[in-house]
């Protein structure tokens, strides 16, 4: 077909994880993208079937119900009200109105690399400059304040943080964001905090950049923690100054987030569903200890500690030459080994010579895989 795109579009592919994950026929093992393989708890499932027995599913408001706005505010802990939440098709959409709200051309975003390749794509989208923020192996890839510090320029609008983080499950230090917080203090800055994995950790809970820092909008969603990513269920939080602007692009964007997702919102945020997802984590320990365990048998190459989300990051830098890079690498054990994993190079240039391994697949599947990605590598390299 003969047409011409628009040249926003230059350059923006799939990502390299689904890249991978679509080479994959339906009985491979999914140790590629992050999706949690329990059902959404019976509570939640109840309660929507009850509103859509009612058969009446109207729109909400835009910035979402005024009920779920309140208890999202009041589980922040941090004394704001609904003028400061819009609810959002996931984590996803709220990313991508904050960085549509704030973001010129040319301004600066500092995006953590490695990281969630979503924040690079937008970022290109709107034609800003993107500057790596590393995260580096010797702090456990958790965010250092010097390096934003080295950073940060006159250019500088947005920073991205994402506490627990993919791909590394990193938990960023509260000393670390309280000297970022300082560092942007009385700026024109911005930092997003992504928390889509904020209740899903194995140590020390994971601590809100917003307790700091004034210019700080945080995003978070069902998807993790309740195990309901096909709900599109997420919101955005933001003083309200910038709210009414990103409430009038989630307007235009989606109207409003599904009715259905919503009411299922508030009765999960009411705790309906905590000793299911008390649960869920209980089972992401264990499947964590796992895959440790079948990484030190099976492959003996170093990783990172999780201490949150439900990924491990291996070092395979070894193998790397072999394949040209970790795309190649893990293309060619989906076709001789059916396992996904997804490669480093996915989440950024410092991402090469890592693969992430998700646990919250099957524990057998978590066995299974980490032997073939072992006897992979054991017969190639
Ligand atoms: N942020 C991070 C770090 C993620 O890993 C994901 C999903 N994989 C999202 C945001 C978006 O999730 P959702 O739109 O389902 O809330």
């Amino acid at each position: 077909m003969n047409f011409t795109l628009a040249h926003r579009l230059n350059g923006i592919e799939k990502s390299l994880i689904r890249q991978v994950s679509d080479l994959a026929g339906p009985n491979a093992i999914p140790l590629g993208l992050g999706e949690p393989s329990f059902p959404t708890p019976q509570p939640l499932l109840e309660a929507a079937r009850k509103f859509l027995e009612k058969g009446h599913v109207p729109y909400t408001p835009n910035a979402g119900l005024r009920e779920l706005r309140e208890l999202i505010a009041k589980a922040t802990g941090r004394g704001i009200d609904h003028n400061w939440v819009c609810v959002t098709v996931g984590g996803q959409e709220a990313i991508f109105i904050a960085m549509l709200a704030l973001v010129n051309l040319g301004d600066d975003v500092l995006i953590p690399n490695p990281g969630y390749p979503a924040y690079r794509t937008v970022a290109k989208l709107l034609g800003a400059n993107i500057v790596d923020l590393p995260l580096r192996a010797q702090n456990g890839f958790s965010v250092s304040a010097e390096d934003v510090e080295r950073a940060v320029t006159l250019k500088t609008k947005l920073i991205f943080l994402n506490s627990p983080q993919n791909p590394t499950g990193a938990v960023d230090s509260a000393s670390e964001l309280q000297r970022i917080a300082q560092l942007i203090a009385k700026r024109d800055i911005w930092v997003i905090s992504d928390e889509v994995y904020s209740r899903i950790y194995y140590g020390e809970a994971p601590i809100s950049i917003a307790r700091f820092a004034e210019k700080a909008i945080v995003v978070d969603s069902l998807s993790k923690t309740f195990s309901m990513t096909g709900w599109r269920l997420g919101w955005v939080i933001a003083p309200p100054e910038l709210m009414q602007h990103l409430v009038a692009l989630n307007q235009n964007a989606i109207t409003c987030a599904p009715t259905v997702s919503q009411r299922v919102a508030m009765v999960a945020l009411q705790g309906a569903a905590d000793t299911a997802v008390g649960e869920m984590r209980d089972e992401y320990r264990r499947r964590r200890e796992i895959m440790m365990e079948s990484v030190k048998k099976f492959v003996g190459r170093p990783y990172t500690e999780p201490r949150g989300a439900f990924y491990l990051w291996l070092d395979v830098s070894h193998a790397v030459q072999e394949y040209g890079s970790t795309l190649e690498l893990a293309k060619e054990l989906v076709k001789q080994k059916q396992t996904v994993v997804s490669p480093g190079i996915g989440f950024g240039s410092r991402g090469e010579g890592y693969l992430r391994l998700s646990f919250a697949a099957e524990p057998e599947q978590i066995r299974e895989g980490v032997k073939r990605l072992g006897e992979f590598l054991n017969e190639t390299v």
